[in-house]
């Protein structure tokens, strides 16, 4: 609740579209953040626990010492007991230490827009019918704007022209055209998600949080609803162990709340499913949503799923009759540790 003011908007349903245009309509509760407000908030916050935000200051290296740390960040040497590595995919920690076995990363380009008239929220639409994987996701903000923004799983952190000139297409030329009008002026929204299994989750005296500690689901990469969900609960379980001198790499390594095993794995290799999937297995991902039930859908989203889901009645019924197999290997991979 104490988050509630930087809430942009809220609705009670979400579209997965495939690209002959069938729809999923998931209905629930979700949110989009307006991220300034939420940015200024937990800065402010920052600055009342007499804490301090630097800008442009580069982290190049850190030296453990005997009972401290030190990190390294422009001409600056910075003494600490505990460095939280929240570098996202570029942490020179995270990669210098392999700590992270990468899958693959999702990458995002898109940018805000005005709507020409209101329009349901979109959480994927295969727009463009490909053999590999490109989603347009749609978040109608208040005041008439949207943010839009094409997806694409890659192989590598280079940002590919391909996903620019697809999502300029798509918003110009296809039946979106008519749907919005360019903002005089609009910044990029842009970014790369890493996805990785974790070989280190911790350090001696170094925790790494956020997409560095691979913290999100995997196949939907909601990692800053993981991490408003988590946070609070990590912050505890840091400040116990400072306080205990348990800092060590094993002393950290359960310091974050995480999903379980199983939910990891699975979004792991839905995500390796994903990577390499045409516009018809989409449908079929889209025919999927439609046999389950509203909680299944929302633990499958946010990195909840248990195997309780694949052996729910309802759920086999449903899957049954529609003769749907999509979510057949990302199980058996996870159940056989593939
Ligand atoms: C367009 C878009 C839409 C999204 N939508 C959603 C959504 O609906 N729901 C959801 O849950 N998630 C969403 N995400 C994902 C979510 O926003 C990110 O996963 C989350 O912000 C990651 O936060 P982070 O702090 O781990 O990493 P980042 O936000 O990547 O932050 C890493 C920071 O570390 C800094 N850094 C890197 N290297 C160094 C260094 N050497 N020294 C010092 N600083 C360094 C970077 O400059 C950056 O500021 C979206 C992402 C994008 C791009």
């Amino acid at each position: 609740m104490e988050l509630i003011d930087c809430v942009d908007s809220e609705w009670d349903q979400l579209d997965f579209v495939a690209n002959d245009r069938s729809t999923f309509t998931a209905r629930g509760q979700y949110i989009l953040w307006d991220t300034r407000r939420l940015e200024s908030y937990l800065i402010n916050q920052i600055h009342l626990n007499n804490s301090e935000v630097q800008y442009q200051t580069r982290l190049y290296g850190y030296q453990p010492l005997q009972d401290s740390i030190s990190a390294f960040a422009n001409s600056e040497t910075f003494n600490t007991s505990l460095i939280i590595d929240c570098m996202g995919h570029s942490s020179p920690i995270v990669n210098a230490t392999n700590s992270v076995k990468i899958l693959g990363y999702h990458h995002l380009y898109g940018r805000t827009l005005g709507l020409r008239r209101p329009i349901a929220p979109i959480a994927v639409d295969n727009v463009i019918l490909s053999d590999h994987p490109l989603f347009l996701e749609i978040m109608p903000k208040s005041g008439g704007t949207a943010n839009v923004v094409m997806i694409s799983p890659s192989a590598s952190t280079k940002l590919s022209k391909v996903l620019v000139d697809d999502f300029n297409f798509a918003i110009t030329k296809t039946h979106y055209a008519d749907v919005f009008y360019p903002l005089r002026s609009s910044e990029e929204l842009q970014g790369i998600v890493p996805i990785g299994r974790m070989r280190k989750r911790s350090l001696d005296r170094i925790l790494f949080f956020g997409e560095a500690g691979q913290i999100h689901p995997a196949a939907s990469c909601t990692c800053l609803n993981r991490m408003l969900k988590v946070y609070k609960e990590t912050a505890k379980n840091i400040e116990h162990r400072l306080l205990t001198n348990c800092v060590s790499a094993v002393g950290l390594s359960d310091a974050i709340p995480q999903t379980s095993l199983f939910s990891q794995r699975f979004h792991q290799n839905l995500f390796r499913q994903l990577n390499c999937c045409s516009s018809d297995q989409v449908r079929s991902m889209v025919e999927l949503l439609h046999c389950l039930n509203e909680k299944s859908l929302d633990d499958l989203i946010f990195g909840e799923v248990g195997f309780g889901h694949f052996i729910q009645t309802d759920n086999l019924r449903r899957v049954t009759r529609a003769r749907n197999t999509i979510w057949l290997a990302p199980l058996l991979q996870t159940l056989f540790n593939l």
